[in-house]
């Protein structure tokens, strides 16, 4: 069988299950935002793998780390000592509110592992009955079954009833619906600090200010997803940072390991004790290689510099989406923070994000009506001024 002849759009179909809506290209190599489709078409990357490209595609610093680990020791189990994961764990504590941390393989695990911790701080104290989560609707947590239970979309649970227990939502932003959500059996509060899948959605101001003294008044848990939002996303290391308000505990994954899989729940040290050894574990989590490649992706984004370009990035990314908006009234918004924007359409997303392909650019919908730009952390004024007349052009072909 000739490769080249090959065609490996329909064996997907005939070989790997239907669970995504696929778009109809395969994306072969890659270089900055640059990528290439299996015809040699070039297209300008504005999803970065959904935030989990934050440098890129080869990028040489991250390329060289993950070849030289690989040479060296790609897994060994956690059994013993992993030189790169300790090194990752001292780089993400030292940067953040957080005094220690665990590695698992997905942002999925890391909410269950943060559940799993939030429910054992209060198991430790004799208060088994304490093991209620709070999350927010239009939420988006992962899709194991407690990460889907906790998720607040009621779309992605139809048919894998029955609901896991111990977990209610409320609305995002509305403090006065969370303070009557808490009772007695109430463990942690759950929250994205900005929701990515549910729309890109910036809480009111102050709102996670006034959740954080709620939990501290009622000792209870605070839980943020840094799942999307972390990593430099919106122009700080974390999302916390720019509301001026710490977590309990976070979860990580997406742009950890610039592309190699990997999740991560980071705590203080008082929450972190309640687990004890054998209470929670992965065969891969923190293994050398993503470890490697974690500390590769964080030694560039805290490099001089890097993160005050991704806030000069963004205010442009951001100016330029709202010149363009107020030209099309298909455009009801546009938000976001940092490199993480949104424009908010009256119609469904789906056409332009196909009219956008086509024309060389790669975005992303979702709920719907949201087009969501998640570009690589590294994007030039260049390249976001090439997006830009592209989606100006896209934008005219759509009617509202
Ligand atoms: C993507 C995402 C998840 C799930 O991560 P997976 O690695 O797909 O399991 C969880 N929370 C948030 C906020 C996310 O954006």
């Amino acid at each position: 069988m000739a490769m080249q002849s090959f065609d490996f759009i329909s064996a997907n179909q005939e070989y790997v299950f239907n669970t995504y809506g696929r778009s109809p290209i395969m994306l072969v190599e890659g270089n900055g935002l640059r990528v290439k489709d299996s015809d040699g078409k070039e297209y300008l990357d504005f999803i970065g793998g959904i935030a989990a490209c934050p440098l890129g595609h080869a990028h040489p610093a991250l390329v060289e780390a993950i070849c030289k680990q690989a040479g060296k020791l790609i897994h060994v189990s956690n059994i013993f000592h992993i030189e790169p994961q300790i090194e990752l764990a001292k780089l993400l504590t030292e940067n953040s509110f957080a005094d220690k941390a665990f590695f698992c393989n997905s942002g999925a695990e890391a909410n269950e592992g943060a559940i799993k911790l939030a429910r054992k701080f209060f198991s430790e104290k004799g208060d088994t009955d304490r093991y209620h989560v709070i999350t927010m609707e239009n939420s988006f947590h992962g899709r194991t079954l407690a990460t889907l239970a906790a998720t607040g979309q009621t779309k992605y649970r139809l048919g894998f009833e029955p609901e896991t227990p111990g977990f209610s939502h409320v609305q995002f932003g509305d403090y006065q619906a969370l303070e009557r959500a808490i009772t007695q059996k109430t463990a942690a509060i759950m929250i994205e600090p900005i929701q990515g899948e549910g729309g890109v959605r910036i809480p009111p101001a102050d709102y996670l200010s006034k959740v954080r003294k709620l939990c501290d008044d009622k000792g209870i848990l605070l839980i943020f997803d840094e799942v999307q939002t972390g990593m430099g996303r919106t122009g700080k290391l974390f999302a916390y940072e720019n509301f001026g308000v710490e977590p309990d505990i976070m979860t990580l994954a997406k742009g950890l390991a610039g592309g190699v899989p990997i999740g991560a729940l980071v705590a203080t040290n008082h929450v972190a004790e309640a687990f004890k050894p054998g209470s929670h574990a992965s065969t891969f989590g923190g293994n050398p290689l993503s470890s490697a490649a974690g500390v590769a992706v964080l030694n560039e984004i805290l490099s001089n510099g890097f993160l005050d370009r991704v806030r000069i990035m963004g205010g442009y990314l951001r100016s330029r989406l709202e010149d363009v908006a107020v030209k099309h009234s298909v455009v009801k918004e546009v938000r976001g923070l940092g490199l993480m924007q949104a424009i908010d359409l009256k119609v469904a997303g789906a056409d332009l994000v196909n009219i956008m392909r086509d024309a060389g650019i790669l975005i992303n919908c979702t709920s719907e009506k949201v087009i969501r730009f998640l570009p690589p952390l590294i994007v030039t004024g260049a390249e976001i001024d090439e997006m830009i007349i592209i989606l100006d052009a896209s934008l005219a072909k759509i009617t509202d």
